[in-house]
């Protein structure tokens, strides 16, 4: 298979190629389990020697080669599947820290990678460092400490809509000689390959753009295979794993181990596996998604713009706006476009924007964000509900924040639907 084609020709041709009068679609493979013909044949599966199926919850036809056109898409040398975006996190941070570690995270990401962080990773052991995005480097240095295990961002923060300097990530995890970890959900391959620009491990949660039509829930983890694993800060990398009678991961698989520890030791040991027709439905996503992200981007800008001239819109942030902070950053790294979310505030608060949103008739109040269709949440009152006016502030969401998933509709139908429950917010 070409690795070289465009990401448009990968997206539809990638990682399935049929045999002759084999179907020319990805099938399903809704088997749990893999015939085999001699237990010798069997055990080197379990040796890890074969890379044949054997069971589901390690690996499945579909899932495989749903797994290997994302690995292609952005460039990456292998990549996992899990039932939702947050196993792609869990897995992609145990898999290199455990209990005493740390690692350093932006503090602008998706609220329950937040809550995982902030809750479940301090009750394992795991300190999560939270920094602002927007710190200068020295700054961002100054609060690892000498068992940080990774950094970790989100390309378009969910829901700030923030753009992270990519360079300036690269450049703290470089001199830390730990990995970058990526959380490209906003973005996509179509618009944003972070593992050319300095990541080492992107995940996702491909319920969303991937998929596509909000369909299913799903996530991936993706190892760029650029880390050197081998600098003494990771021992469950180079040290026999005694779960796996004495695997040492980066030494016998090189560039592959950190994605082979993640399947065999940690998919092994939590089961977050995702179920074949679910793989099936995200690679049908995926085949559209860089046609489906060019339109995304391009009603989101429209309606940006729409809103920044609207004398009852308090303020709007988005990304390809020049009033917008991260501008210059995003027109360096998502030069293709600034994908389909945008927040903005309604004159008169919380309670204009909720009546705002009770009173739009096409846009759904759905929580959700970047499929097909157009919708609308109120974070403070939704998704970052658990956390306190603190952390609140410390994610940057504002009470009044509408955050705007825009849809692939004619932006002329939006425009329309806003326009009136502009209006009827008035009465
Ligand atoms: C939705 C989301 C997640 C969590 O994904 P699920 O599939 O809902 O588990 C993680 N990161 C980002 C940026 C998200 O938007």
């Amino acid at each position: 298979m070409k690795e070289n084609w465009n990401i448009e020709t990968q997206a539809v041709q990638g990682a399935y190629w049929p045999g002759n009068a084999e179907p020319r679609v990805l099938p399903i493979v809704q088997s749990t389990t893999y015939r085999y013909d001699t237990c010798e044949e069997l055990a080197k599966v379990f040796d890890l020697e074969q890379d044949t199926f054997m069971y589901t919850r390690l690996g499945n036809p579909t899932t495989d080669a749903f797994e290997k056109k994302m690995a292609m898409m952005e460039g990456g040398v292998g990549a996992l599947a899990t039932s939702s975006g947050m196993g792609a996190t869990v897995l992609a941070v145990l898999n290199i820290a455990k209990a005493g570690d740390s690692i350093l995270s932006s503090s602008t990401i998706y609220g329950g990678s937040f809550t995982l962080f902030s809750t479940t990773f301090k009750d394992l052991g795991i300190e999560v460092i939270f920094f602002d995005p927007d710190a200068p480097k020295e700054e961002i240095l100054a609060l690892a400490k000498p068992n940080t295990k990774a950094i970790f961002g989100e390309t378009i923060g969910n829901p700030l809509v923030n753009v992270i300097d990519f360079e300036k990530f690269a450049a703290v995890a470089k001199e830390l000689e730990v990995p970058f970890i990526v959380d490209n959900t906003f973005a996509t391959a179509a618009l944003c390959k972070p593992l050319e620009l300095g990541a080492n491990i992107v995940v996702y949660s491909t319920s969303k753009y991937i998929d596509g039509h909000a369909q299913a829930l799903g996530g991936i983890l993706i190892d760029g295979g650029n880390f050197n694993w081998d600098n003494g800060k990771f021992p469950c990398m180079t040290e026999p794993d005694e779960s796996y009678h004495g695997v040492r991961y980066f030494h016998d698989f090189g560039k592959n181990g950190y994605m082979v520890k993640a399947r065999a030791q940690l998919m092994r040991n939590f089961g977050f596996t995702p179920a074949p027709f679910n793989s099936y439905l995200m690679n049908l996503g995926l085949e559209t998604l860089p046609l489906r992200m060019e339109r995304h981007s391009e009603n989101a800008m429209k309606m940006a713009e729409y809103l920044e001239n609207h004398p009852m819109c308090a303020w709007v942030n988005y990304p390809g706006l020049k009033s917008s902070k991260y501008y210059d950053v995003a027109k360096k790294y998502l030069p293709k476009g600034q994908s389909g979310v945008l927040t903005f505030g309604v004159k008169g608060g919380r309670d204009a924007g909720r009546k705002f949103i009770n009173s739009l008739q096409m846009v759904a109040l759905v929580t959700h964000v970047a499929d097909v269709r157009s919708c609308v949440l109120q974070p403070a009152s939704t998704t970052h509900r658990q956390l306190s006016d603190e952390e609140l502030v410390a994610c940057g969401v504002s009470a009044d924040m509408i955050r705007f998933s825009v849809g692939i509709e004619h932006v002329q139908d939006l425009i329309d639907d806003f326009e009136q429950a502009f209006a009827a917010c008035q009465k």
